[in-house]
């Protein structure tokens, strides 16, 4: 393992670009976690609740917690006075959940509505139309305890560096576009989610601002 080497390496790519590095830790054991922090990282992404909780409560209070995976519900619960950003929205339930636990922590939560952008049926997150209906609609504005701040999507698993590129294409074309709808009070489009291991590169060069690094910085899992 050389988390310490991969870290530079992501640092000197990604300094002159301002993008924001979210080491993904999910499976690897709180120590590990520990090296990258000392490495001057404080993101870090999980996909699963119970392993994120345990993770806040044995280490440092500074780390910035970001959920990436298919959240449930009913787990909102657990993770709402200290998530730092849920990069998975993907339905106007989950958002009032998150409405309703954040009201009840007392803090406004930071979301990244999920867009599916994937040619595979198995990956998560809204149509290019729900996710219109769902920025546009009532309830969202009547929030008072979310805070959209951009979108996430995953690209198609694939050798194909071309389809992998029109996919992160069409988000940033996307997040530009509703850029130039009315403006909502609790939306501020600053953020895109794009880009893990395999596709960070191209992610960059297509204008992600935030990627999501797992096995190129700890190794695979
Ligand atoms: C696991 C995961 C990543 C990181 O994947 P790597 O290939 O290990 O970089 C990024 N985003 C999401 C949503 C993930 O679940």
């Amino acid at each position: 393992m050389h988390i310490k080497e991969n870290i530079q390496r992501f640092k000197n790519i990604l300094n002159d670009e301002s993008v924001r590095l979210i080491a993904v830790s999910k499976t690897h054991p709180p120590e590990l976690v520990l090296k990258a922090y000392e490495e001057g990282v404080k993101d870090f992404g999980e996909n699963k609740v119970q392993e994120m909780v345990e993770k806040f409560e044995a280490l440092p209070k500074d780390i910035r917690w970001h959920m990436i995976g298919h959240l449930q519900r009913n787990k909102v619960k657990y993770i709402a006075s200290f998530v730092h950003m849920i990069h998975s929205v993907e339905s106007e339930r989950l958002l009032q959940e998150i409405e309703k636990q954040g009201q009840k922590a007392g803090r406004v939560i930071d979301c990244l509505l999920q867009v599916h952008i994937a040619r595979e049926e198995s990956k998560f997150g809204l149509s290019e139309a729900e996710l219109l209906e769902l920025l546009q609609g009532p309830t969202l504005a009547s929030m008072r305890y979310v805070r959209i701040c951009g979108l996430m999507g995953m690209a198609t698993n694939t050798d194909n560096g071309d389809v992998i590129r029109q996919e992160f294409r069409q988000l940033k074309a996307l997040f530009e576009h509703i850029k130039t709808l009315p403006p909502q009070p609790n939306v501020e489009m600053e953020q895109l989610s794009m880009g893990m291991s395999s596709d960070y590169t191209i992610a960059l060069e297509e204008g992600s601002t935030i990627v999501r690094v797992g096995s190129a910085i700890f190794g695979q899992r």
